[in-house]
């Protein structure tokens, strides 16, 4: 079965999986060389990804993880055997997550190949832009929601891939363990910022929920930020994402680790 791709902007292609409302992104060169970002959660979805790049005729060159979570990391043996990139930072903290991601994968998406789980190659350190021969993806880099979480900027087509930010479904998710989340999640808000207004950004793909243009991109910003005023303060935030359980329950979680971290 092969995966309905939409197209967002001139060369750049959508995916959304059942799971979670989760985007892949197709980055396409103009002789059908594909870079694939978050590939997309369940076996059918990533062979059927696949399935529908070999029907366009074009062939996948590189890969891209914003990040180490499970459902960004996943793959298909179809879809070849080319460079998974990702963050220095990433991939080390997928390497220590893997026996955690096998389980969390086969209970979500059961069926996946063990040995093509993760396997993500790390940028050389200090790279600006993801290594292929198709148009530019600057890598803006951060410690938001996960160990270095990074969006990619496409310049050429004025699009933010945001991996797990700035998402109208799902709240700011905090990176739980790292010593100052809510500090590393407004810096990372605000280096994709700087690169909106930097490399004049006018569509956001984030890893879960739906494209937007700039008026709602600017309104995410604020939610976002909003959102996270609240969690600091311990106020009500009245954020309608928290309307979802699984939401509901993670606000209460980050409300605890956040009032542990806050002096008295
Ligand atoms: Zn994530």
């Amino acid at each position: 079965m092969s995966r309905e791709l939409t197209q967002v902007a001139p060369g750049v292609w959508t995916a959304t999986a059942e799971t979670w409302t989760s985007l892949t992104t197709v980055v396409v060169a103009d002789d059908g060389a594909c870079l694939i970002v978050d590939p997309g959660i369940t076996v059918a979805e990533v062979a059927g990804l696949a399935d529908e790049i070999r029907a366009r005729g074009w062939h996948v060159e590189a890969a891209f993880a914003t990040h180490a979570h499970w459902d960004h990391v996943l793959w298909s043996a179809r879809l070849g055997d080319v460079p998974r990139w990702a963050t220095p930072a990433a991939a080390e903290a997928q390497a220590l997550s893997r026996d955690a991601d096998l389980t969390q994968a086969d209970a979500t998406a059961p069926g996946h190949d063990h040995d093509l789980v993760g396997c993500l190659t790390a940028l050389p350190e200090g790279a600006v832009a993801v290594p292929w021969s198709g148009p530019r993806a600057l890598v803006v880099a951060h410690h938001a929601h996960a160990p270095g979480h990074a969006a990619l900027v496409l310049p050429d087509s004025g699009v933010l891939v945001a991996g797990d930010m700035l998402s109208d479904v799902e709240i700011p998710l905090l990176d739980m363990d790292a010593r100052d989340p809510v500090g590393d999640y407004l810096d990372g808000l605000h280096r994709l910022e700087v690169a909106v207004m930097r490399y004049a950004v006018t569509a956001v793909v984030p890893g879960h929920g739906h494209v937007a243009g700039p008026r709602e991109l600017a309104r995410r910003f604020v939610v976002d930020r909003v959102y996270l005023r609240a969690l600091v303060e311990g106020l009500d935030a009245g954020d309608l994402r928290l309307a979802e359980p699984w939401l509901a329950q993670a606000h209460v979680d980050q409300l605890r680790v956040v009032r542990a971290l806050s002096p008295e």
